[in-house]
């Protein structure tokens, strides 16, 4: 299928050749990055500013949505080696805060929680001013393995519920009321975590599906969000049905602020972890 041109919004550069540095650390110490496996169009502002997010527990995922372009060969084994290098890279690259994430580990018997957990002590322990953001899978709703990682102290917790639930036929395997129950859990087991969501526009949602997401993630205790434009990563994903004008994500962000959440980032190129530090920025003492 042939992909619809990108609007003049849309136009942003990629150069690989710069920020050589950072992709040589990752390099050498075999450390893997969202920002490079999902082609994310900020890499080289993100990368310049010394910010990345980390990929652990492998490339592969166990689940094959059709929007991703994360790996869907079978899933690696657990390196437990990962959580000392990634907390090795964070504290030689200085970061104040970093966020972690993973393919979903259907095949664990904890889905990886156990990982999360490791990474977010050793973080801290090599870098203690650095804020740490574990972006988690659903776990399948496993509460015990959501109390493993919410028992680490993350800073910020974030499970993205990415689209309207009628759209969910492209995220196999996930479930709409399990993600927003998995939020809400969150915040019952540690009521001072703040809890982020986010997701994509141009799926085929309406604005009304949009707005009732975002009462939706309200009613879970969700109050940091970030909302993107979905591109999609090859001709072979699902198609982009909509290129969302930037005042759209305007509108959008003074919605959701009027709707209580405390910090939004909106915008055609905005993604999950895209100035993560923004959001505790505004948290009083963080
Ligand atoms: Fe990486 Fe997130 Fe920045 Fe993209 S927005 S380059 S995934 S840190
Ligand atoms: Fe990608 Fe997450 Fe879906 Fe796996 S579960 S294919 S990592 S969006």
């Amino acid at each position: 299928m042939k992909m619809a041109r990108k609007p003049e919004w849309l136009q942003k550069r990629v150069n690989p050749g710069e920020q050589a540095g950072m992709r040589a650390l990752l390099g050498e110490l075999h450390l893997n990055t969202v920002c490079q496996q999902a082609l994310c169009p900020n890499i080289s502002e993100c990368f310049r500013c010394g910010q990345a997010t980390f990929l652990i527990l492998g490339k592969h995922c166990t689940r094959h949505c059709s929007f991703c372009n994360v790996d869907k060969s079978p899933p690696e084994p657990v390196d437990s080696g990962e959580p000392a290098r990634v907390a090795g890279a964070v504290a030689r690259l200085g970061l104040s805060h970093v966020v972690i994430t993973s393919p979903t580990r259907d095949d664990l018997p904890d889905g990886g929680a156990a990982l999360y957990a490791a990474t977010v002590v050793a973080i801290r322990a090599a870098s203690p001013v650095t804020r740490i953001e574990p972006l988690i899978p659903d776990f399948q709703g496993d509460r015990q393995s959501l109390a493993t990682v919410m028992a680490a102290e993350p800073d910020i917790i974030a499970h993205n519920v990415e689209t309207a639930p009628r759209l969910y036929h492209i995220r196999s395997g996930a479930d709409y009321g399990r993600s927003l129950d998995l939020l809400r859990t969150c915040r019952e087991l540690a009521p001072e975590t703040p809890a982020k969501s986010g997701i994509m526009l141009g799926m085929g949602e309406t604005r009304d599906e949009v707005v009732q997401v975002l009462g939706d993630l309200r009613g879970a205790g969700c109050g940091y969000l970030s909302i993107g434009q979905y591109l999609a990563p090859s001709r072979n994903h699902y198609p982009v049905q909509e290129y969302v004008r930037p005042e759209v994500f305007d509108e959008l962000r003074e919605n959701a602020l009027g709707m209580g959440f405390s910090h939004v980032e909106s915008g055609p190129y905005v993604r999950s972890s895209y100035h993560a530090g923004q959001y505790l920025a505004d948290i009083p003492g963080a």
